[in-house]
Order: structure tokens, then C-alpha cells, then sequence
């Protein structure tokens, strides 16, 4: 509560419900220990180090140059269609999934934007609303503000990560209305299989509950893992969208640029609700972003080789300071067990207050993440070596 000159400003209680966003508390302390001159180094965040392609930039700045493109975005709220054309020609190349891109593909800034307006397109107040624990905490923030109620489904390491439907009782699942699902998935680095999808379709059939199978790290996998959207999975454009990002695969977090696309009557209602809201993506990043997807897919095969030898330095150091698990192959996170008897807190704390290095606390996505903490490899080789070096010293 605000006091202005005695004038009470309250803010809506829908925010009450919101728990304070994880990087926005990590950010205060990582802040004040800097403050204090400490070397920190943050393995907390998902968001690519190394800039954007030139080819990327250069179209970007080409096209700003444009007066046209001054103007209102293009089609406003659905996209440019030589855009919406681009991502179905790039969902039929990478997952052999066709799309019509006149009423199955929709611009968004991002797939964040996505999933809170996915919610406003078809959650009423007092929907059920499942999304898996762990989760990104994103979607509770959106279903909180869309009025649903979040209902969350475990996701256990004996599972592979997986929810198993069968355990969500008949009840939760009849009063629910949508559901998040995200494989490869932050924060586990678990990925899905064809098999898992085919079974999610059929449950959404069955209880008639809409998907929003929010997919930004698709292409980012390692070790022979297959590359695979939820849209391949049999009728699944009849029960859900899938939301796509090019800010991991492109390093163009900043640029906020995503896609949703699949079922036509989501695809009308998210557009109707962002007619409503923003006016649309500005074109020239539409531009960049065709130049992205049609020109730039190495680019993800060397940020993948990047991240692949991170992922590698990171799991060496762990093993040496008995830290040996199987991991999962997608997501540039690593989902690490903490030295037992050590909680996921504990042990972030110690490596805060021991080493400077900065975690997330599995916790932080739900009370299933205890246990457990989430490494970004999102960082520089010579910062992450160094992180490294100071954990090893630290548990030897
Ligand atoms: C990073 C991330 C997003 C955000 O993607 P934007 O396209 O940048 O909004 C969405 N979902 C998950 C699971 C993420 O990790």
C-alpha cells in the first residue's frame, strides 16, 4: 500500500496471490554480496551469454530502416504472414509437422506472453488449471492473474520426469480446463517421448482439457536425443498449441519473439485476446526473426556444442565431488541431487556463502524440486571453469 497525501493507492488483490518472482529475490542478493565487492558467479539464469548472429542483427537494422515497418505491426495482432509462413516451413523441417499458417500460427513477444494469454483465452475464474511440480513458476503467475485455480501434478525422477496420468484423480481432472506441459522441460532437462505425447493427447480427449504445451527448448537437446514438438504427436492440434520461442535456440532472449501454433480455435482465441492487449510484434523483428529460422540453424548446432561441453565440465566436477547421477538431455540446465543430507536450500546456501557461485534452489519450482538444485550453462567458458574450480575446492 502506497500512501499518497492520505489517498489510500491499493493494488488489486490478484497480485496478493503472485509469490515474489525467484529472479527477482536471487537478483537482490546476488546485488548486495556485489555491492560488497564479492566475485559472484551466477549459474541461477537461463539466458544465452554470446549475441544474437550478425546475419540476424544486420536484418534487423535493415529493416527498421524501413518507414513501413514505423507503422503498426502488419496483420497486428497474428503476425506478418511471410512470418507465419516461415515457422510452418520450419515446423515441417524440423518436426515434419504441417501447419497452415492463415489459422494455425500466431506471432507472440515470446512465449511467456503466450502462456499468460493462452490462460485469458480459455481459463474462466475458478477453472483448475494443472501444471507439473517442479515447474516454470510462469504459469502459476498466469493462471493466478487469469483467475484459475493451479492445481499441481508431481513429476518424479522415477517417472523420467514424466506426469503419470493415471495418478491425477478423476475429480482434479474432470474440473480442469487446461493444462502446461514443457519437455524438454526447465527445470529438470527431462525431455518427452512420442509415446508420452500420444497419451497426453488422450487424456486431454478424454477430460477435455486444453494444452498448452509450451515448448521454447526444442532444439535444445544433446546425446542422440531426438529433436520433438508436441504437435507430431497424433491429434494433438484437436486438444492444444504448442508455444515456441526463438530467444534459447537464437540467443534472442531480448528480442522477444515466439510463436503459438496448432489448434485453430485457440489460435483465434489467444489472437482475439492480444487484438485486445498489444498491437502485435514490430515488424522488423518479424524480419530478423525469418532471417533467424531461415538462415541460422548451424547456429543452434554451435551453441549446442557449446553447451554440450559445459554440460560436460560441469558433470565431470560434480562426479569428483561425489556427485553422480544420470542426467536428462535437453534444456541447457543441469538438474543436480545436493549432497544428502543436505536440502536443496542448504546446499544453495552453501555454495552462495562459500563460493560465490549462485543456484537455483529446486524448490523454487515447486516442493517436488526438494532435493535438488538447477545449473545454467548459460554462462561464460572461463566463468563457469572458474565456478568449477571454487566447488571443487569447496567439497573436496
Ligand atoms: C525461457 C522460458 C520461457 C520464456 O520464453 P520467451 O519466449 O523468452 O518468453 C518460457 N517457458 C519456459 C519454460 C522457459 O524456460
Amino acid at each position: 500500500m502506497i500512501n499518497v497525501g492520505g489517498f489510500n493507492l491499493k493494488t488489486a488483490e490478484r497480485l496478493t496471490k503472485i509469490p515474489p518472482y525467484l529472479f527477482m529475490e536471487l537478483r537482490k542478493k546476488i546485488n548486495k554480496a556485489k555491492s560488497e565487492g564479492v566475485d559472484v558467479i551466477s549459474l541461477a539464469i537461463g539466458d544465452p551469454v554470446e549475441a544474437t548472429p550478425d546475419s540476424i542483427i544486420d536484418e534487423l537494422c535493415r529493416s527498421a530502416r524501413d518507414p513501413q515497418n514505423h507503422r503498426y505491426p502488419t496483420d497486428e495482432e497474428k503476425g506478418m504472414l511471410v512470418f507465419r509462413k516461415e515457422v510452418a516451413r520450419w515446423y515441417q523441417e524440423r518436426y515434419g509437422v504441417s501447419l497452415n499458417p492463415e489459422n494455425e500460427i500466431l506471432g507472440l513477444i515470446g512465449s511467456k506472453e503466450g502462456c499468460h494469454h493462452f490462460v485469458l483465452a480459455r481459463v474462466n475464474p475458478g477453472d483448475t488449471v494443472l501444471m507439473t511440480d517442479p515447474g516454470y513458476p510462469a504459469y502459476r503467475s498466469s493462471i493466478l492473474m487469469g483467475e484459475g485455480v493451479p492445481y499441481n501434478v508431481p513429476i518424479l525422477p522415477q517417472n523420467n520426469y514424466l506426469p503419470v496420468f493415471e495418478d491425477i484423480p478423476a475429480d482434479v481432472a474432470k474440473k480442469a480446463t487446461a493444462m502446461f506441459l514443457n519437455y524438454p522441460n526447465n527445470p529438470t532437462g527431462a525431455c518427452a517421448t512420442l509415446d508420452f505425447l500420444n497419451k497426453l493427447v488422450a487424456f486431454a480427449r478424454e477430460f477435455d482439457i486444453a494444452i498448452c504445451y509450451d515448448n521454447p527448448y526444442s532444439e535444445i537437446v544433446f546425446t542422440g536425443q531426438p529433436k520433438i514438438s508436441f504437435l507430431m504427436a497424433k491429434g494433438a492440434k484437436d486438444v492444444g498449441v504448442e508455444l515456441n520461442s526463438l530467444s534459447k535456440p537464437f540467443n534472442m532472449c531480448g528480442w522477444r519473439l515466439g510463436m503459438a501454433c496448432g489448434n485453430p480455435e485457440l489460435i483465434a482465441a489467444i489472437s482475439k485476446v492480444k487484438e485486445n492487449t498489444d498491437s502485435g510484434i514490430f515488424n522488423a523483428v518479424q524480419f530478423a526473426g525469418i532471417q533467424a529460422l531461415s538462415g541460422e540453424a548451424g547456429f543452434i548446432e554451435e551453441m549446442l556444442s557449446i553447451y554440450g561441453r559445459r554440460r560436460e565440465l560441469v558433470l565431470k566436477t560434480l562426479k569428483k565431488i561425489g556427485i553422480d547421477f544420470n542426467p536428462p538431455r535437453g534444456t541447457f540446465y543441469l538438474w543436480v541431487p545436493a549432497p544428502k543430507p543436505m536440502t536443496s536450500l542448504d546446499f544453495t546456501n552453501r555454495l552462495f556463502d562459500k563460493t560465490a557461485v549462485v543456484v537455483a534452489a529446486g524448490t523454487a519450482y515447486g516442493k517436488y524440486g526438494e532435493g535438488f538444485v538447477r545449473i545454467s550453462l548459460t554462462v561464460p567458458d572461463d566463468r563457469l571453469k572458474e565456478a568449477m574450480e571454487r566447488i571443487e575446492k569447496e567439497f573436496s
